[in-house]
């Protein structure tokens, strides 16, 4: 769903509970709830809620599909492009990643959707693989020798 700032301002407070049917890069059989606040706090634009949505996606020891539910609470910060230009100069750059952070309402408007799908990314973490124990240890074993994927050795590297 996209919230254009025009609908909160001057005190207006924007309610939403509704159903995003796909994500990007997630399969999601049942679509995505998505429900929330949006109002105007002290010149920036806050939108917070919650989410809920059952992934389809492969366990990441033994590959067999799961179905995990995955919810959780989001919120995001955001500023109009005028306002969003005039805090990243404001910022030096130890503040970069401070805790006062705004994202920018690009066009004026905030993309909700998008706000929750980097949430389902973060939370995901702790749902990728079979609960409690994956059923077919095999798999497990012959996974665990390999190698690990070149794209997560990247990630790795960072991380040190
Ligand atoms: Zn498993």
């Amino acid at each position: 769903m996209i919230l254009k700032i025009s609908q909160i301002i001057n005190g207006s407070e924007v309610a939403f509970d509704y159903v995003e049917e796909t994500m990007d890069s997630f399969d999601l059989p049942e679509g995505i709830v998505i429900k929330g606040r949006a109002y105007e706090e002290d010149g920036h634009y806050v939108v917070e809620g919650s989410y809920r949505t059952v992934l389809k996606l492969e366990c990441v020891r033994c590959l067999a599909e799961i179905t995990p539910i995955i919810q959780g609470e989001f919120s995001g910060r955001f500023l109009n492009p005028k306002d969003y230009a005039k805090f990243i100069d404001s910022l030096k750059p130890e503040e970069e990643f401070g805790e006062l952070h705004f994202e920018e309402a690009v066009a004026n408007e905030i993309n909700i959707s998008e706000l929750v799908r980097e949430y389902v990314i973060l939370d995901l973490s702790e749902y990728e693989s079979c609960l409690p124990e994956c059923k077919d240890a095999s798999e497990v074993e012959k996974y665990s020798k390999e190698d690990i994927d070149p794209r997560w050795q990247q990630l790795l590297e960072i991380k040190i």
